[in-house]
């Protein structure tokens, strides 16, 4: 019997490179990643249906009425949820899916979904957190403070997650995650039609005798 597709939620602090992860782990290996809706205006460079499907609110709240969202949350202002469809789509195909979601919406999934594999990125310390935001170069002080101050907040619910991921080298990183996917995939929680199947096989035995 074919194994079902893992549900994998990878969330991480801002700066931790969990967008640059998620990114090597579709290129890689495979795995498909669910684009989320959202109501922010996109950046430079973003498209519509590739980064995210860009909503009003209107739209954003006429799906939460019609179910459609397999979790959402609010997050700096704006809405932000993972699309039902697309993810069921594709763990019924057998793909494992990765959903890359803050923290609110990743605690959502496991207690719908107990089966997801909850995943924290995080770099070697918060030193090194704060060294990688500075020499990007892409925000101010201002900025980097607020997002460090977010980062203490955050760091409370690592402890919920199953695995923590530190990312010192990407390479090292990207394989490491890809294993602890893949093993856990094996866990018998996640065969239980694979064990059903191969007890009526047993059984077959036991009456033939
Ligand atoms: P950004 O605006 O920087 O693209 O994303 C802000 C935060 O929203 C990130 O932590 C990102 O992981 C999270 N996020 C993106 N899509 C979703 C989603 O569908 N649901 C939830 N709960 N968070 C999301």
């Amino acid at each position: 019997m074919s194994k079902k597709g893992i549900l994998t939620v990878i969330s991480g602090f801002s700066g931790a490179g969990k967008g640059t992860l998620v990114k090597e782990l579709v290129e890689r290996h495979g795995y498909k990643l669910s684009v989320s809706a959202t109501t922010r205006s996109p950046r430079p460079g973003e498209e519509h249906g590739r980064e995210y499907f860009f909503l009003t609110r209107e739209e954003f709240e006429s799906m939460i009425e019609e179910n459609q969202f397999f979790e959402w949350a609010e997050y700096v202002g704006n809405y932000y949820g993972t699309p039902k469809a697309y993810v069921e789509e594709q763990l019924r195909l057998g793909n494992h899916v990765i959903l890359e979601i803050e923290i609110q919406g990743a605690l959502k999934v496991k207690e719908q979904c107990p089966e997801a594999l909850l995943l924290f990125v995080t770099p070697p310390s918060a030193a090194v957190l704060k060294e990688r935001l500075v020499k990007r170069g892409t925000e101010t002080m201002e900025t980097i403070q607020k997002r460090l101050f977010r980062g203490a907040e955050e760091a409370a619910y690592i402890k919920d997650y199953d695995y923590i991921i530190v990312n010192d080298d990407l390479g090292t990183c990207v394989e490491e995650t890809n294993s602890i996917i893949i093993n856990e995939t094996n866990r018998t929680i996640r065969r239980q039609d694979f064990i059903r199947e191969l007890l009526e096989g047993f059984k077959e035995f036991q009456e033939g005798e």
